[in-house]
């Protein structure tokens, strides 16, 4: 009998135990642990929860964002301890100071948050700025970062919890910007700029299925002959009330909204039928796209691109695929499987912009790459500026080492061209040649330049 009890006792001791180390871990889970605030995942539930009870009684909810001002700087020149120190004093006062009807949180890094229910939120959201701003003693030095808080209030402004944080974020971007040490509260301004993003995203969603983003085609030039030997593809939105737009007006925010891989297909398709004919009758050899950095990501890139390309009558061998070195450097081992893929049926793959970033040597060293392309902020000081001119002649030197063939891009005089000719640069392409061009007007340049050169050849079938 008394065994059975004790078998009791023990079992109950056990669950008590197991549940208290489970409350432990939830605990742990949903708390930040330099600082002991909430932690975002549990923040971002929390104000879900709060909006739902609000929703319910008819109240709002305050959102405050706040971030310290010059938290890098001082993580820079204190050292990181010295910063997570700062951090976990702030969390204490932030504690401190909020209502039991508050909630903070740590969202990440020196960025924190506040969901209340007060009704004077630029008093509550000044008390925050002030709070924050208070000198602190650290390692013996008093350090006062500062600090910038955004707010956004529900239901005025926003009516579920993304709104809320995003318009948050938008108000304390915008005190960010204007040197902070202040509060910002999302207002009628805010509200016009996220009309004229959505507007513009519609926009966007529209021309795309429209066809409204064409390819257009700038000649690259080959350095000895002079001759037009491919183009570059490169994307225009013809937009029916604000004429034809650059990628700058509309690239940046496709890839936001996830419409970048959709453009580039749309661009890629039309660009290589077009471009198809000019390679079967002989005009030009190579064809070069542009592709975002975050489509290489996905590990079914390169097997997508083959099968688009096979449904165009562009050979493979005269397609060459643009990227920049910051996806390459990301994942080697994906970005070498796609390099491998694309030149095993033919395609070749150029490193764009380079020159521009700190590793593409690197990149350059360790993958099967054969082209770059020299970013036009090198080229423009070249056989003017000497020091400049040498580094580019010995960055021509070591890619021919390693048997990769060199374009330089934004090539604006003849100094420049014969500067990259006289230093064995293959190609060329910039506005000393031609601009970008539409479709028709590549065609009519392309078949003038054939027709002056050789008036009586016969088109010259490119091999499949
Ligand atoms: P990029 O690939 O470096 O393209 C070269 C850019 O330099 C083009 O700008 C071209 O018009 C411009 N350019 C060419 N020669 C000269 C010159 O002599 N002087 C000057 N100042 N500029 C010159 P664009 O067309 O505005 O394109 C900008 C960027 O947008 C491209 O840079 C490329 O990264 C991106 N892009 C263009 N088309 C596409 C596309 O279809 N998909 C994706 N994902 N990105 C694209
Ligand atoms: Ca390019
Ligand atoms: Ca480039």
């Amino acid at each position: 009998m008394s065994d059975t009890r004790n078998t009791h006792a023990e079992l109950a001791r056990r669950v008590a135990a197991l549940e208290a180390e489970r409350a432990l871990t939830l605990r742990l889970a949903q708390t930040d642990s330099l600082t002991g605030l909430v932690n975002r995942g549990a923040f971002t539930s929390a104000l879900c929860e709060r909006l739902e009870a609000a929703r319910e009684t008819g109240g709002t909810v305050a959102l405050f964002v706040v971030d310290l001002d010059r938290f890098k700087s001082l993580n820079d020149t204190l050292g990181h301890h010295a910063g997570d120190l700062l951090l976990a004093e702030l969390g204490e006062r932030l504690r401190g100071d909020c209502a039991e009807t508050e909630i903070a949180a740590r969202l990440g890094g020196d960025e924190f948050a506040v969901i209340s229910d007060v009704r004077d939120v630029a008093r509550r959201a000044q008390r925050l700025v002030n709070l924050v701003s208070q000198p602190q003693m650290i390692y013996g030095r008093q350090v006062s970062p500062g600090a910038s808080v955004g707010v956004a209030v529900f239901p005025t402004d926003a009516c579920d919890a993304s709104d809320l944080q995003r318009f948050a974020d938008m108000a304390l971007y915008r005190v960010k910007t204007k040197g902070g040490r202040r509060y910002s509260v999302f207002d009628a301004e805010l509200r016009a700029e996220t009309e004229r993003r959505r507007t513009l995203e519609e926009d966007l969603r529209r021309a795309i299925t429209a066809g409204e983003i064409v390819p257009w085609f700038q000649p690259v030039i080959d350095s000895g002959s002079g001759r037009t030997v491919g183009v570059e593809v490169l994307a225009r939105w013809n937009h029916p009330e604000q004429g034809l737009l650059a990628p700058a007006a509309f690239v940046p925010m496709a890839e936001e909204l996830g419409l970048i891989r959709a453009i580039d297909e749309a661009v890629f398709d039309a660009a290589c039928r077009r471009a198809a004919t000019w390679v079967s009758d002989g005009l030009i050899e190579l064809v070069s796209c542009n592709v975002s950095p975050r489509d290489l990501l996905d590990p079914g890139f390169s097997r997508k691109l083959i099968g688009r390309l096979q449904r165009t009558d562009l050979p493979a061998t005269a397609l060459t695929v643009e990227i920049t070195e910051t996806f390459l450097l990301q994942d080697l081992g994906l970005a070498r499987r796609h390099i491998e893929r694309l030149a095993a049926r033919g395609v070749r793959v150029a490193l764009d912009d380079f020159g521009t970033g700190y590793s593409n040597l690197r990149a350059l060293m360790h993958l099967p790459i054969q082209t770059v392309k020299l970013d036009r902020s090198l080229i423009c000081d070249v056989g003017r500026d000497a020091r400049v001119s040498k580094l580019v002649a010995a960055m021509l030197h070591a890619a021919r080492a390693l048997g990769v063939s060199i374009v330089a891009e934004g090539v604006e005089d003849e100094a420049q061209a014969l500067f990259l000719r006289s230093t064995g640069c293959d190609r060329m392409q910039g506005y000393f040649f031609a601009r970008p061009m539409s479709g028709e007007a590549m065609d009519a340049q392309l078949r003038a330049a054939q027709a002056q050169a050789e008036p009586v050849r016969t088109p010259r079938r490119a091999a499949r």
